[in-house]
């Protein structure tokens, strides 16, 4: 079994994004720059922007910070936006999900400029990835595709079952994988699937992003998948001096003597998501400035 590293990985994108990066600004002196938006005071939320904002001055990108309160008026976060789309000094806007319940969260994407829609979950930009298009893709989805190639995981032929169909990791994998340049066959499970396991059993590339602890067990997995586990869930443990711990949405203890590769979490799926987000934010500086990377 092949442990798929997603910190190994991340950190080739990272040390690529910081040397063309480094390029880009010494000729011709503009720093890209991420706006940082979070609402509302979510633990994981809030871990989560300080590692964007830690990854960006690794990068010598600029990041401008927003905490508005969890209960600020919808048109506060609006106003913010759209501000930030005039702003020609902003090349990025990251709106941290989840947001508190009061937010469509589907309006705040469509609010956010295409070209700075670092996350790429403006419509245009979804639209555009269905389509086969280049655009600024989704991070966590590209993420496993960057390791996947790292790894040289074959995809082209392959059936690939994705478990979930959220906007930020289940659909635009889906769509992903089934491009031309990838050329998966997929099947989408989500919570009103019936048979899951007989569905799961005949992945020979399994994405898991359903948001269970440890869901997927091994019954559900062919012996000799790859296994890619997105989830990120807190589960209690007294032991840890914090009280909880990190797990996945795979059981990861019964499915990888079994898989023939398998992310780990933490350090797999997630570290690549904040790397992607650098190299999007550097793609949406250059771009804005015409150099085409
Ligand atoms: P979501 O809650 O928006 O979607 C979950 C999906 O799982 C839904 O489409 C739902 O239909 C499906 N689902 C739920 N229960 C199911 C069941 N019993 N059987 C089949 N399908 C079921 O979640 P999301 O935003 O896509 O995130 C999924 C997980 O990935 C979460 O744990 C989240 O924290 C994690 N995540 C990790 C990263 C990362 O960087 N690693 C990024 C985004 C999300």
């Amino acid at each position: 079994m092949q442990l798929l590293t997603g910190a190994e990985v991340a950190a080739s994108v990272r040390e690529r994004v910081k040397k063309e990066a480094g390029m880009f600004i010494a000729s011709t002196g503009i720093v890209p720059c991420l706006a940082v938006v979070l609402v509302g005071d979510d633990g994981a939320s809030r871990s989560y922007v300080a590692s964007k904002k830690a990854a960006c001055e690794e990068m010598g990108f600029k990041h401008i910070d927003y905490h508005l309160e969890a209960d600020c008026d919808r048109a506060k976060l609006f106003d913010l936006i759209r501000l930030l789309n005039q702003d020609e000094s902003v090349h990025g806007i990251l709106v941290q999900f989840p947001l508190p319940s009061h937010f469509e969260e589907y309006a705040v994407m469509e609010a956010i400029d295409p070209a700075k829609d670092v996350d790429g979950l403006n419509p245009k930009n979804l639209g555009k990835l269905l389509l086969g298009q280049t655009s600024l893709a989704p991070c966590t989805p590209s993420g496993i595709l960057q390791m996947c190639d790292y790894y040289h995981i074959k995809t082209s032929g392959r059936h690939a079952v994705v478990i979930g169909r959220s906007a930020i990791v289940g659909k635009p994998i889906a769509s992903m994988l089934m491009q031309k340049d990838r050329n998966a066959t997929v099947t989408i499970c989500h919570s009103k699937t019936e048979h899951l396991e007989e569905i799961t059993r005949q992945a020979d590339i399994l994405v898991v992003a359903m948001g269970k602890a440890e869901a997927v067990c091994a019954s559900m997995v062919k012996p000799g998948a790859v296994v890619i586990d997105v989830g990120i869930n807190r589960i209690p443990d007294a032991s840890k001096k914090r009280g909880y711990r990190i797990v996945g949405d795979v059981d990861f203890d019964s499915v990888s003597p079994i898989c023939s590769a398998i992310t780990p979490v933490p350090k797999g799926v997630g570290p690549m998501t904040i790397a992607m987000l650098m190299s999007n934010t550097l793609s949406a500086c250059t771009m804005q400035h015409g150099v085409m990377q």
